[in-house]
């Protein structure tokens, strides 16, 4: 590397690649990293499961600062929320249809938003997320911006679907993956979109390695 980078942050629309990009370069610069999409989930999660309507920000707010998230297991997967170890249920579609929602709350961004912050504090970090390089982490050494085109992100998630058995069709991910890009873009806090300095990457015909390569490339010109 030719300067010092500790603090990389990538962000893109849903199934972009993100995670599985994050984790690998993490592991090969030897950083932590963090999916910020699981404490979003995490939150989502609570709220369904104590029966707080996913409109109402203020409760929302409130669930998110009573319930400060631990993160635990070794891939980063698994969130501690309120007792409970989180991890597959993260994943539920019920959670995946109104994660949106719960994430449009500014009461709960700013509570996730500060966590993040002081996690990154640490350094030597991945963060994934959508608003990572425009607002959590503006200084971020590195910010990378995945996309792919929509039938291959929706494609990618039907495929991580049917490796957990769970029964959904094609059509029905790709205009569930446009509907959430869509409420995430538009929303008008903190929405999903490039950082003004963000270095983009289409990763349609790249597997895992080869975008991971890339970045550090891209690291090392820096
Ligand atoms: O990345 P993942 O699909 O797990 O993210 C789930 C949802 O969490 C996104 O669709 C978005 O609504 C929200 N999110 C967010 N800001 C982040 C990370 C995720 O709003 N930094």
């Amino acid at each position: 590397m030719a300067r010092e980078v500790s603090v990389i942050a990538i962000d893109g629309p849903v199934a972009a690649g993100k995670t599985a990009v994050g984790r690998e370069l993490a592991r090969t610069l030897g950083f932590s990293h963090l999916d910020t999409g699981i404490m979003y989930r995490a939150i989502t999660w609570l709220a369904l499961k104590n029966g707080v309507p996913v409109e109402d920000e203020t409760s929302l707010g409130e669930l998110a600062r009573a319930n400060p998230l631990g993160l635990v297991g070794d891939d980063g997967d698994q969130v501690l929320a309120a007792g409970h170890t989180l991890g597959p249920e993260l994943r539920d579609p019920s959670v995946d249809r109104n994660v949106s929602m719960v994430s449009k709350a500014p009461p709960v961004r700013r509570e996730l938003v500060a966590q993040q912050r002081q996690i990154a504090g640490r350094g030597k970090i991945v963060m994934i997320g959508r608003d990572i390089g425009t607002l959590v982490l503006p200084d971020a050494d590195l910010k990378v911006y995945l996309t792919a085109s929509a039938e291959n992100r929706a494609q990618r998630r039907w495929q991580e679907m049917q490796e957990r058995g769970q029964a959904v069709e094609l059509m029905t991910v790709l205009s569930e993956t446009l509907a959430r890009d869509r409420t995430d873009s538009s929303r008008e806090d903190s929405p999903l979109r490039p950082a003004q300095d963000a270095w983009e990457l289409n990763t349609d015909g790249l597997d895992i390695e080869q975008v991971v390569q890339k970045i550090i490339d891209q690291v090392s010109s820096l």
